[in-house]
Order: structure tokens, then sequence, then C-alpha cells
């Protein structure tokens, strides 16, 4: 059964260490992420972008989906199903459709506005026992074709959010969204730090998990980072992977050109990547 994020996020904040969210695009995407949870006995959450939903034939396919997995492969570690970057409609289509976890992302509004919309979502969630995750001023990177630099949210706004009862709080602190520039000047840990003086015990996020050397992923969760999103690295070692199996004409050999057998080292290659990012996380063994 699919859980909210609440309790995983807590017991991370908690326990010092983060939870890997890892987007999904397909049925090899879902499975490879959920047996790789399930042998390392992670918590995880599975993140659907709503172009990502639209993909897979919208989010009731998504959630018949994934709760038949959860079923046909014996998954007990808890799994909570998210809605990355939404809409304020695309929340409440998930809500329907029977996510466990939404993020609301209202940081390209006024905050007045964002505060408005969130605040909407905060009770709706709370009566059906759903996570929220809330964002507040943008990140940079290309998040519908806008490029940026890193951006830093304001403390102040992020208090003001995390107020309205939020479960998680996405805050930019120089993270970028997809492969991060050479020139890039690292995470801003005064800006995080000063982020979690203002918001207390909330579980932070980080968003653009691809590319953030180690050091900076460790550092940013023993300052209150609990969730950590990934999406572009598995897409890279999937691509490679596939690549790699078509160049080698392995396709051309028997019955090579199968497309369990296509997938296959893709598959693993997803499986290898969401290993290497929850040894990093710390997040192995905590279901
Ligand atoms: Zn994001």
């Amino acid at each position: 059964m699919l859980v909210s994020a609440k309790e995983m996020l807590n017991k991370a904040r908690d326990g010092h260490y983060a939870v890997g969210q890892f987007n999904i695009n397909n049925l090899e995407w879902t499975k490879s992420i959920l047996q790789t949870a399930e042998e390392l006995k992670a918590p995880v959450i599975l993140g659907v972008s709503e172009g990502a939903g639209k993909y897979m034939c919208g989010f009731d396919t998504v959630v018949g989906m994934v709760n038949g997995m959860l079923k046909g492969l014996n998954i007990t570690v808890p799994v909570a199903l998210h809605l990355d970057h939404g809409t304020f409609e695309g929340a409440k289509a998930c809500i329907n459709a029977g996510f466990s976890s939404i993020m609301f992302d209202g940081s390209h509004y006024p905050i007045e506005e964002n505060l408005k919309l969130t605040t909407a979502l905060v009770n709706t969630c709370d009566i059906l026992g759903i996570s929220l995750e809330a964002e507040v001023g943008a990140i940079g990177g290309e998040e519908d074709g806008v490029v940026g630099m890193g951006e830093c949210a304001d403390p102040k706004e992020c208090k003001m959010i995390a107020d309205l009862g939020v479960t998680m709080l996405a805050a930019g602190i120089g993270n970028i969204h997809g492969k991060y520039p050479e020139n890039w000047p690292g995470l801003r840990f005064d800006v995080l730090e000063n982020i979690k003086a203002t918001v207390g015990d909330m579980p932070l996020v980080l968003h653009g998990g691809t590319g953030i050397p180690e050091d900076m992923i460790k550092k940013a969760i023993s300052l209150g980072v609990a969730k950590i999103n990934v999406n572009t690295e598995c897409q890279l070692s999937f691509s490679a992977a596939t690549r790699k199996y078509i160049e080698e004409g392995k396709d051309l050999v028997g019955k090579g050109f199968d497309p369990r057998k296509v997938l296959a080292p893709g598959c693993e290659a997803i499986k290898a990547t969401v290993r290497e990012k929850m040894e990093i996380f710390g997040c192995i063994g905590k279901a």
C-alpha cells in the first residue's frame, strides 16, 4: 500500500539521512527503482512530473501500475507516489487519482499567491493523509525552459510557507535541475543554515540531485535536508547502457531484439544508479 512521505521524512530528519525521490517514466523505471529499494530495505519516493504522467497515459494509469507492482513484487518497504512540481490543477488531479504525496510548486507565483494556493491544498491533504511539498523561490536550471544559475530562497518566505503546515519544503540553495555547468559555484550552505534556523523542524528537500558532489550532499543532509530528488542521473545511465547494447550489435544476435532483452541493460543501469544514490543518502536499511 502506498504511504504518505511524512513518517519516512520525519524519521530521516531525526536519523540524519535522506530519502531519495526517483522519478519514473514507464514500467521498467518503476520496477527497477522498487526492486532496488526492496533489496536494500530503503524507503523510497517515486516522483512523477505532469509530463511523465501524461506520457504514461494519465495519473490513473500510474496509480494502477504502481499499486499493481507493490503487490506483484511483494514490496514491503514504505513507498510514496509523489507528484513532482505540480500545478494546482495537477495536484488536485493526483489527489483524486490516489497519489499518496503531492508537490505543489507555487514558486513562480508572487509569495501571496503561493501562500493562498498552498493553504488550499494543506487542508485537503491533511484530511486525506497525503504529504504535501511546497516550494519557495525559483530553483535554477531548466524548469519549463527557464535557465538560471542556482537561485536561492528567502528564509522569511520559507518560514511563511512552512508555517502553513506543509510536510516538507523545497527551497533554492544554489541547486540546479539537469546537468550542472562547469563553473557552478556549489551549494550555498550559508543559505541552507539560515533557512533551517528559520523553519525549525521542517524536513527540507533538495532538488536537482544529479551531479552534486558527494561531500556537498552529505553536508546538506547534516544541515536538515531529508529528501533528495534524482531524475536526470537515471536517464543518463539508462540511455548509456541502452546505447552500448545497440552499438555492440547485441540486438542482432539471436533473440537480442526481444524488447525485454533490449531494455534489460538500461534497467540494470537504473538499479546501479539508485543503489549508488541510496548509499550516499544513508537510507539503506532504514525501511
Ligand atoms: Zn525539482
